[in-house]
């Protein structure tokens, strides 16, 4: 049995002071039957390290650089992030994709240099709404995915996959539980042919998950856990969603 995995993205949000009140009352919660992790931007992982540090509950970043070290002004390496004690990092979120231009090869690429230096990338696969309308889903997330499966080689079931459908982000829309376990389905079977092993690799769903769908969704066969957006900014609904994955 997969333990679940409940991964909170903070996105562009957050303060000094709001971030001590969040991480206080996540951790006066404890203990969770889940695994915890919050995505942090950048300029707050140490102080969010040093915070979480003597707990179970992990940190990580929202992006990585594809290159390991050099003339990148701005990017922040995977060395770095290993250093700073990251567990994870998204790599290739829809946001990152859109605004960012950030393709399959590079999502890809920012994958390997994650697992390459100890992190583990939360790779986000996901299609907009006119894929879906377009009867495109399966091709695309299938493409998205076999992308960084053949980059990583044999590398490749070290990653967790989020499915992320692009218009159930930040949509208050979220794909009912039998969309989502339909398309986590498909990827876990990609990700069977491509390791053998994908019995015990996580797939998580993210898109508008709340605490009065999360126990629905995370009662899915295929969904083993979330990455959370807006709620995992409020601390009562991000305590409830890692509780309804227990
Ligand atoms: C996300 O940013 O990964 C996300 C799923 O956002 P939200 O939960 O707000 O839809």
């Amino acid at each position: 049995m997969r333990k679940k995995l409940v991964v909170g993205n903070w996105k562009m949000h957050g303060t000094r002071a709001a971030n001590a009140e969040l991480l206080s009352a996540v951790l006066a919660a404890r203990p969770y039957a889940a695994d915890v992790a919050v995505c942090v931007p950048s300029v707050f992982l140490s102080e969010v390290a040093a915070t979480l540090a003597s707990s179970d509950i992990r940190w990580g970043a929202q992006d990585v650089s594809a290159h390991a070290q050099g003339a990148y002004t701005g990017e922040v390496s995977a060395a770095m992030l290993h250093e700073l004690g990251c567990r994870y990092t998204l790599v290739g979120h829809s946001e990152r994709r859109a605004y960012h231009a950030e393709t399959d090869a590079v999502v890809a690429q920012k994958a390997q240099a994650a697992l390459g230096s100890g992190v583990t990338p939360v790779v986000c696969v996901g299609e907009t709404l006119a894929e879906r309308d377009a009867g495109q889903t399966e091709a695309v997330v299938k493409r998205q995915l076999s992308a960084v499966i053949h980059t990583l080689a044999h590398c490749a079931a070290e990653m967790v996959v989020a499915y992320e459908p692009v218009w159930a982000i930040g949509t208050g829309r979220t794909a009912s539980p039998e969309q989502a376990q339909a398309v986590h389905a498909v990827l876990r079977a990609q990700l069977q042919a491509a390791t053998g092993r994908a019995e015990q690799m996580k797939i998580l769903y993210g898109g508008s998950v709340k605490a009065d769908n999360a126990s629905q969704l995370f009662a899915q066969t295929d969904i083993d856990g979330g990455l959370i957006g807006g709620a995992s900014l409020k601390a009562v609904d991000f305590i409830a969603i890692c509780r309804a994955a227990g």
